[in-house]
């Protein structure tokens, strides 16, 4: 017999949203819950927009371990540390360093090729099934490295994914710009690229709104906005408490609540080892010569990509640092290095929208996907490609939760399956 719950999800960025949909089609009743007025107006707002279906590549690596002395100091690099003493930072420090083996690089990242893989037709599913809008494109994209080292340790992890059947191929400055042409001002400064034809792009504030739609819609999904959670309960009906006083159980409680979620599963005694690494974005109309195909500037960690009528640039990393202000000197470094690196791309004096947000980081950049209490599954730590992940990421969170229904109903359902059988 086919379970059906009543399902809590607390959060409604991009995680938290695909995460309700999956459980939408499955037959479940779903009630999302977040803090914001609307859904969407977290980390998944204004990101970089990218699902980056064959790039998985974990933070981190022997490569992030060399850069690391240098970033402790430096204040005006496109990735600063924010280092602390508070325990949680460290604890996580640790854990982050013993990552960076090579081994552990490339299990990370393969581990990530394998959400991402699931991803890509997971979102096509939800997509098709609740007719989501959300400016969804495949214009492919190329990775530009300006050190023939970065390029040549690039394209050896492509050799790997190639493996793994991922269309990936490495191109020399000629190759780049003949497909795209408007890389040709900066073409002398190419070492190499990656390209990858199948990379999508899509708009994570456009899709977060969409599912909020369809999940009304649905008949089987309701939201509550501005309802900050305070207290959660785990149990055969978990439970949540909010900031204005309000109970709600369920059957079960999905965490999708980006760098949120540690100070919540603490209340359950669990850690979830989250940091916020802060990025920027600036929405622009585009450029006399900007490019159609994705652009990522791996040197200089930025990345352009198309968005319907709109230039979307990404970029900076700030690991440690909880602030979500937009910092005027961060955005005008963004601005100047966009400028530096693809001088046309977008028009750089009309610019629609500066943003920031907080990556939610774990050390092996893998997100956690794990029951963490009776009736409590978390669905999180997304990291720097939570919009990539996340309807993967959903699809796994809904098979936990249907694996670890309460043991009466499945009590129930076995006695009916003997029954039947007899
Ligand atoms: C600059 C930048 C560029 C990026 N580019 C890309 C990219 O190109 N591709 C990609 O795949 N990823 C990208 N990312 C990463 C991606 O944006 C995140 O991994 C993803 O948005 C995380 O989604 P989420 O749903 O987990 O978190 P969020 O979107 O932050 O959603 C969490 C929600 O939980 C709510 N919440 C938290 N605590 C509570 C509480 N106590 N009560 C109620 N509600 C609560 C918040 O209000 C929020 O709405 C980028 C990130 C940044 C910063």
């Amino acid at each position: 017999m086919k379970q059906e719950f009543d399902v809590i999800v607390i959060g409604a960025g991009v995680v938290g949203m695909a995460t309700a949909l999956t459980l939408i089609e499955q037959g479940h009743r779903v009630t999302v819950v977040d803090a914001s007025a609307k859904p969407g107006m977290g980390t998944s707002h204004a990101n970089g927009a990218q699902l980056c279906y064959a790039y998985t590549d974990a933070l981190a690596s022997p490569s992030t371990l060399r850069q690391l002395p240098g970033l402790m100091f430096a204040s005006d690099s496109a990735f600063r540390l924010h280092p602390s003493l508070d325990p949680d930072f460290l604890r996580w420090g640790i854990a982050f360093l013993r990552e960076c083996r090579a081994s552990r690089f490339l299990s990370n990242t393969l581990e990530g090729l394998e959400l991402a893989v699931e991803s890509r037709k997971a979102l096509d599913r939800l997509s098709a099934h609740f007719k989501l809008a959300f400016d969804q494109g495949m214009p492919g994209k190329l990775h530009i490295y300006r050190s023939a080292e970065g390029f040549v340790a690039a394209s050896k992890i492509a050799a790997v994914k190639r493996d793994f059947g991922i269309e990936q191929h490495a191109v020399d400055s000629t190759g780049a710009v003949a497909i795209e042409p408007m890389l040709a001002p900066v073409g002398n400064d190419i070492a190499g690229a990656l390209y990858t034809p199948r990379e999508e792009v899509g708009d994570p504030h456009l899709f977060c709104t969409s599912a909020g739609q369809a999940l009304l819609a649905s008949g089987r999904g309701r939201a509550m906005f501005s309802t900050e959670v305070i207290a959660i309960s785990a149990g055969q009906q978990p439970a949540i408490e909010t900031l204005c006083g309000k109970q709600l159980s369920a059957d079960r409680l999905v965490l999708c609540a980006g760098t949120g979620s540690p100070r919540l599963a603490r209340l359950l005694g669990v850690r979830i080892p989250i940091q916020p690494m802060k990025g920027y974005s600036i929405t622009a109309q585009p450029g006399a010569a900007a490019p159609s195909v994705c652009v990522t500037d791996v040197a200089n960690r930025i990345v352009f990509a198309r968005l319907g009528d709109r230039m979307r640039i990404a970029g900076l990393a700030e690991l440690g640092n909880r602030d979500r202000a937009v910092d005027p000197a961060r955005i005008d470094l963004l601005i100047a290095t966009a400028r530096a690196a693809l001088p046309e791309a977008a028009d750089y004096n009309a610019i629609d929208l500066r943003w920031a947000g907080l990556r939610p980081m774990s050390p092996n950049s893998l997100p956690v996907i794990r029951s963490i209490a009776q009736g409590v599954i978390a669905n999180t730590a997304h990291g720097s490609l939570g919009w990539t992940y996340a309807a993967g990421s959903a699809e796994r969170a809904a098979r936990l939760l249907a694996e670890t229904f309460p043991a009466s109903r499945k009590t129930r359902s076995a006695t009916e399956l003997a029954t039947q059988s007899a």
